[in-house]
């Protein structure tokens, strides 16, 4: 038996027709799949090793040049400026990188183009972590303190990182699913089901990177023990399948860059870095392409069918803004998380000889609008060398995280005096909870305590985020039905402009309390499917 992962159209009847196989037998083999008519992308459909069987055609991938230095090839501007692209993407984060991968996974060599800009540069090839030399402290130091990994949101304690990849390159990868309430999420659960299976298995999420380690185990009981049923492994964007037949797995930490390089191989694409959108160009009502700048103050229109802007949740409606792309919702219902975070210490001594690392999550349910995660010991994850030196006490940290109603006076605009060195307007972010949110923040904290005190921990420190903090704002341009509350329809499209698409942070329209990039991830690749249905 072999697996075979549905394509977009794929249903039980086509699947026997593209591989020669008898329906009934295809049926038999898949009896969990109710209707042979039954859409099944992304499903993992069970095919039999009959002799008749044959591999769709082998795709041919001519590789594009790499310069000296680079591990990805780009392309200029001057170069991108002559063609017409079926798809441009604004940006190269996990938003961008998904909906890049599934066109590119899609489309193959089926003669469609695909350009993506992106504002940064060539900063780093993999995740940090992967990275041998960078461990808790250099990670922490890049992630929190380095400027060129971190540009500040003026007026808040928010940061971007501008360059290829966007922030997975330091995101600590997280990626539980996330509690979606049926009459505020636009999409059915069924579906969000089925894309996040497909972003699971792009992301590598799995619970084993703490699966079996002594210190998580022995937590992980005294909370089951506790009042803790649900509490398990953390799920994580993790490879850790073991190398073989000389397939090489050194990713261990997912980040974007594995999304454009998955799509290399499977589609050319064009790539401009250092390339800053600052406009949609719109003509006749519809998008016609985006105008970009280069830090020489270069400028060039590139002409696009498609353009999907994965600019993160404050570059994305920046770049609409000053389009003069008004919609009521643009801007509009920020969102974040609300923050608790605690630390306790343990004495090594106390504990087994060997320790392994804590990745627990207490997960979100319909009455629970928070969730409790325990990590560490802190710098523990991050020693490549096997010889982890021997501290004898070690801190964790327990964090809360707490939902925040969407509210429209929450909201990005632009300044009306400030610019940047691209002479685009900077932003002014407002941002604060209402009653409910500080509600629940304080019972994100009580449950804090009360998980340290079942581990039998005690906590030494225990401190909200501000508002204006953290790395989960999402939701100014939230998709939705109605053009007065929302940015986009329920696939990512601007009301009112067709073919100009949204697929990152800021499409939420409401948050649960998980941390939010598997939920992007998984609506970006929809939107991208959405794309290519459209563009047939
Ligand atoms: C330290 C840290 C830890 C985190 N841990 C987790 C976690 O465990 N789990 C989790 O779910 N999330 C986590 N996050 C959050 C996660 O990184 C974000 O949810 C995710 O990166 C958002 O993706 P995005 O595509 O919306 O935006 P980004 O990742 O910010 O990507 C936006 C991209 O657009 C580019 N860009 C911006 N403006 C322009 C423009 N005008 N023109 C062209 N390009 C532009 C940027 O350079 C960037 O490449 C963490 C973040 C940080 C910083």
């Amino acid at each position: 038996m072999r697996i075979y992962v549905a394509d977009i159209s794929d249903t039980l009847r086509k699947i026997a027709q593209k591989f020669h196989i008898n329906l009934s037998d295809l049926i038999t083999l898949n009896s969990r799949i109710p209707d042979p008519d039954h859409p099944l992308a992304g499903f993992p459909v069970y095919l039999p090793l009959a002799p008749s069987y044959s591999e769709p055609s082998i795709i041919h991938v001519t590789p594009a040049p790499v310069s000296e230095g680079s591990w990805i090839p780009t392309s200029s501007l001057e170069k991108m400026s002559q063609t017409e692209y079926d798809v441009l993407i604004v940006g190269t984060g996990p938003g961008g990188g998904a909906a890049l991968w599934r066109l590119c996974e899609q489309w193959r060599n089926n003669g469609k183009k695909i350009g993506v800009v992106e504002a940064g540069n060539l900063l780093l090839p993999t995740h940090a972590r992967n990275i041998e030399t960078v461990n808790f402290k250099r990670w922490f130091d890049l992630a929190y303190n380095s400027p060129r990994f971190k540009i500040p949101v003026a007026g808040t304690k928010f940061v971007q990182l501008i360059a290829v990849g966007g922030r997975s390159l330091i995101w600590t990868a997280v990626s539980p699913r996330m509690y979606l309430a049926p009459q505020q999420w636009p999409v059915p659960q069924w579906e969000m089901d089925m894309y996040y299976r497909i972003a699971e298995q792009a992301m590598n999420v799995s619970n084993v990177y703490t699966k079996g380690s002594p210190i998580n185990q022995l937590f992980l009981n005294r909370l089951r023990n506790g009042q803790y049923p649900a509490a398990m492994n953390e799920p994580l964007a993790v490879d850790l399948e073991p190398t073989k037949y000389g397939e090489i797995h050194s990713n261990v930490f997912f980040s974007s860059i594995s999304f454009l390089a998955k799509a290399l191989y499977r589609k050319p694409y064009d790539l401009a870095v250092l390339a800053r959108a600052v406009q949609v160009v719109t003509e006749k009502g519809r998008v016609a392409g985006v105008h970009v700048m280069t830090p020489d103050k270069r400028s060039y229109v590139l002409k696009a069918k498609t353009v999907i802007l994965s600019a993160s949740t404050f570059g994305t409606p920046r770049i609409l803004l000053n389009s003069g792309i008004r919609g009521n919702a643009i801007g509009h219902y920020l969102i974040n998380h609300s923050a608790v975070r605690g630390t306790f210490k343990f004495n090594r001594k106390d504990y087994p000889y060997v320790l392994g690392p804590i990745g627990i999550l207490i997960p979100e349910t319909e009455k629970l609008p928070y969730q409790v995660s325990l990590q560490g010991p802190i710098g523990y994850q991050f020693y490549h060398d096997k010889q982890i030196p021997f501290q004898e006490e070690m801190d964790a940290l327990i964090a809360g995280f707490g939902t925040v109603e969407p509210r429209y006076e929450n909201k990005v605009t632009l300044d009306p005096y400030k610019r940047d060195e691209y002479g685009m307007p900077e932003l002014q972010i407002h941002l604060d909870y209402s009653e409910a949110d500080k509600a629940i923040l304080g019972q994100a904290a009580e449950e804090v305590k009360r998980v340290a005190s079942v581990i039998g921990t005690p906590l030494v420190s225990l401190a909200p985020d501000e508002p204006i903090d953290g790395d989960h704002e999402a939701g100014t341009c939230r998709m939705g039905d109605d053009p007065a509350t929302s940015a986009t329809d329920r696939y990512g499209q601007i009301h009112g402009v067709p073919g100009l698409y949204v697929a990152d942070n800021s499409i939420f329209p409401v948050m649960g309390a998980a941390n939010p990039t598997l939920t992007m991830v998984a609506l970006a690749i929809r939107t991208a499917d959405y794309i290519i249905r459209k563009l047939k």
